[in-house]
This record gives C-alpha cells, sequence and structure tokens, in this order.
C-alpha cells in the first residue's frame, strides 16, 4: 500500500488535530474531573428542552428521518423571517462547509480568506483541486477585507470570512461588511462563517441573514454546536438564496442529520429563555476571565465570541501540558504558528477559577 494509490489531492491534506478527547486526559492522567477549555463547547450543556426532544426521538430510531429537517428549517425560517427553503442543514457547520466546496470548487479556482483561521476551508479547497489564497489578518487580527478585494481575480470563486473569526474571537468592524459586499464582483460567493454569530452584541451590526435577505450573493453558515451545546449531536446550516444552495443541495447525502440531532436542535430554537441564559453568563465569565487573565500579565484581544485569544508570553505546548496533569485543557494555537497563544473557551465560573488557580501556580513556579 502506498501512497501513491491516494487521490492525489488527498496527499496534501493533514488529518485535523481536534483537542484531546476528555476521556484521553482521564485515563492518561488518572484524573476523576476535567475541565475542557479547549474546544468552544458550551459549558452548560444543551436546553433540557433539546434533551427531552431527543429522548422522545431515540423511540422512533428505526425510521429515516425526514431527508431535509424540513421543521428546522421552518423554525429558522420564523426566526430570522426567511423562507424555509433558503436554509439547508447539514451534519455539522464543518460538513456544511465541505458541501459548499464540493458544490463550487472546480480544479485552479481560487479560494480567498485570511489567516490564522478555521482550518476547514484550506483542506476543502485542496481536496477539490482548488488554490487556496491566504492573506494574514490585519493588525488588529480581522480578515482584511481591502487585501482580499485587492487579491480578487478572473479565478475567484469563493471568499470565505470567518466572523466572529476562529481562532482570534474578532469581528469585522460595523459597517465594513457591507461596503465590502457591494464590491466584491457579482460571479464571487462570499461565504460568512457565523458559528459564533450570536455572541456578537454590537447593536445593529448585520449578519449573514440581512446581507442574503438584502440579495448580496452570500452563503451563511451556523451552528447548533456552539451557542446551543449540541456539539456532540452534530447539526449545522447555511442559508443563502435558493438558486445558490440548489448545487449544495445536490451534493448533500439524503439522510446527512439524524433524527435525533434534528430534534435537539429544533426544540433548542424553541427555548428562548435558555439562550438568554448562556448568552449572560458567558458575557459575565468572558470580561472576568479577560481582567484576571490581563492582571496575571497575559494579552488578549477584543473577543465577541464564547472564547478568548491569549498571548501567554511563554511556550503554550509545555503550558498546555502542565495545565493537563491538572485536568485543565486549553487550545495552544502552534498549529496557526502560534507558539505563544492559547484560545481559551470560556467556561463555568467554577471552571474559570480551576484555571485561573492553576495559572498562578504555574507563574509561582517559574519565577
Ligand atoms: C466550531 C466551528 C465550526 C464547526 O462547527 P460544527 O457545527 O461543530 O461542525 C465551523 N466554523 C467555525 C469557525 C467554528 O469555530
Amino acid at each position: 500500500m502506498s501512497k501513491e494509490q491516494w487521490r492525489r489531492n488527498v496527499t496534501q491534506l493533514k488529518p485535523y488535530i481536534p483537542g484531546k478527547a476528555i476521556e484521553d486526559v482521564k485515563r492518561d492522567f488518572g484524573l476523576a474531573e476535567i475541565t475542557r477549555l479547549a474546544s468552544n463547547e458550551n459549558p452548560l450543556g444543551p436546553s433540557p428542552k433539546a434533551v427531552s426532544a431527543m429522548l422522545r426521538a431515540l423511540l422512533d430510531s428505526q425510521l429515516y428521518p425526514e431527508s431535509t429537517c424540513r421543521e428546522l428549517r421552518e423554525k429558522l425560517a420564523s426566526l430570522y423571517e426567511m423562507d424555509q427553503d433558503q436554509f439547508l442543514i447539514g451534519n455539522g457547520a464543518d460538513n456544511v462547509i465541505s458541501l459548499i466546496g464540493t458544490a463550487y470548487i472546480n480544479d485552479g479556482d481560487e479560494i480567498i480568506y485570511c489567516t490564522p483561521t478555521f482550518p476547514a476551508y484550506r483542506t476543502i479547497t485542496l481536496l477539490l483541486g482548488g488554490m487556496p489564497i491566504e492573506l494574514p489578518l490585519t493588525g488588529n487580527l480581522t480578515f482584511d477585507l481591502d487585501r482580499i478585494l485587492d487579491s480578487i481575480t478572473d479565478r475567484t470563486k469563493l471568499i470565505f470570512i470567518c466572523n466572529p473569526n476562529n481562532p482570534t474571537g474578532t469581528i469585522v468592524e460595523k459597517g465594513r461588511l457591507e461596503a465590502f459586499l457591494q464590491q466584491v464582483p457579482p460571479q464571487v460567493i462570499v461565504v460568512l462563517d457565523e458559528a459564533y454569530v450570536e455572541f456578537i452584541e454590537l447593536e445593529g451590526y448585520l449578519t449573514g441573514v440581512d446581507f442574503v435577505k438584502k440579495g448580496y450573493p452570500v452563503i451563511f453558515v451556523r451552528t447548533f454546536s456552539k451557542l446551543y451545546g449540541l456539539a456532540g449531536t452534530r447539526v449545522g446550516y447555511c442559508g443563502a438564496s435558493h438558486e445558490l444552495l440548489e448545487p449544495i443541495l445536490a451534493v448533500r447525502e439524503p439522510f446527512a442529520v439524524n433524527r435525533i440531532a434534528a430534534a435537539g436542535a429544533t426544540a433548542a430554537l424553541d427555548d428562548e429563555e435558555y439562550k438568554i441564559t448562556i448568552l449572560q453568563e458567558n458575557k459575565r465569565e468572558m470580561v472576568r476571565l479577560a481582567k484576571e487573565l490581563q492582571e496575571l500579565g497575559y494579552a488578549l484581544s477584543d473577543s465577541h465570541a464564547n472564547f478568548l485569544f491569549v498571548d501567554m508570553k511563554e511556550d503554550v505546548v509545555n503550558l498546555s501540558n502542565t495545565l493537563m496533569r491538572e485536568g485543565i485543557l486549553i487550545r495552544p494555537c502552534i498549529a496557526w504558528g502560534l507558539p505563544n497563544h492559547a484560545r481559551i473557551t470560556i467556561g463555568t465560573a467554577e471552571q474559570n477559577d480551576r484555571l485561573l488557580t492553576a495559572l498562578r501556580k504555574t507563574i509561582k513556579t517559574t519565577s
């Protein structure tokens, strides 16, 4: 067996390295409890309404799911005042990003985005024989929209904008996105990855929903993994005009989303109160954690998500190994070429305290 048998483009890909699994850390270090602040999961878990809906759905497991997640699309349509045929549901946002790539990228097409960002855009581009055009973020770590505009050529097919950006948590300044969209040539499709968009609190900040309604050639991608606490069940979606969704529908597996996941996501949308609680808790703990980390001497950028991007001023692979022995997981940013940066998910008050205590201990032992 040699790599020559592989599909040629696959030899260029590196497998995604997820945060270390809680089960593995428990076993490797003999720990009973793990605080995972490495994967931007919701520390309070899913809404109880989502859980009961999933339990009910289990009883119908012998039945194939309704292929298009009609009920979920109806709920999304009413929530965002769009049409249900302007939504496509997939097995997580990651799956949706792959589907968008599969539907649109031809050999040699140029796909533009800034880095560091979410790695899925690069993976799907390379797989399909496209050419990733990777530009640096601006000095304040946001997508460099001017430079993206300058990089558009006749071969440009897609532009990915991760907003808020993972791993930096930053957003494009208010008003800038629409000015940008007005300058993008009409044959270029802009994909807004809005996995964390619900955490943005700026009054009047326009998102993919607004841009689709205004008729821009935009596809926005969202997920139930972050705000809604359903990362383990895998539901993501995209919204766009029906014309833009048509080729994506053609490549989507018929039963991409399982019955249990679809039921959970649908019920999660109904629990407005729970959503508000999550947002309030996240905000409160983010402000507190950011302040305490700054007091410990770390440098942070402004986050509009459920995580912080922190310059720890030391090698984070080392530091995260030290923390791991205490049962605390943070995400080193070395895979993005940033050895001193960490991405730290906002946990519960108790989890954040545990992190702060462990960090104070490492500072004491090194000084
Ligand atoms: C987490 C994340 C996703 C993937 O979400 P899933 O629905 O869990 O696949 C996509 N984009 C960004 C920017 C993310 O952080």
